[in-house]
């Protein structure tokens, strides 16, 4: 989708820091790390938000949560960690690319703020 920066991620018009790529999915380390180990999972296919998913997505989004223990491992994260998605203005979501924090090597806090 035009404008979208995770798209253009995604299509290597904007350069990222590549955890994992396949032809479903895209992992990069996050601009502004709010962990020791801070990345974002994304699909390839432009969904704005968890609002915005739709039954045909179900594969693509199981498929993501499949991969989580295997990115986690390939980081490290042997203790843990969490996997976080921010939706709409209360979910203080910034980026209109429906995408999954990453987050680890550090006690995270909860409740979150
Ligand atoms: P959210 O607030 O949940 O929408 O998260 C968007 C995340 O994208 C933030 O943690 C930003 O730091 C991150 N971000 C924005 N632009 C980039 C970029 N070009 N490369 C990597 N991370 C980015
Ligand atoms: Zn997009």
């Amino acid at each position: 989708m035009a404008d979208c920066i995770f798209c253009k991620i995604a299509e290597k018009e904007i350069p990222s820091n590549v955890v994992y790529e396949d032809d479903k999915i895209l992992c990069f380390h996050d601009l502004d790390p709010q962990a020791p180990v801070h990345v974002l999972i994304i699909p390839k296919k432009h969904i704005a938000s968890m609002d915005d998913v739709q039954p045909e997505d179900q594969e693509l989004l199981g498929y993501i949560m499949t991969k989580v223990k295997d990115i986690a491992a390939s980081l490290e994260l042997e203790n843990g960690y969490r996997l976080v998605n921010n939706c709409g203005e209360d979910g203080m979501q910034t980026v209109q690319h429906i995408h999954f924090h990453l987050l680890g090597k550090r006690k995270l806090t909860w409740p979150p703020g």
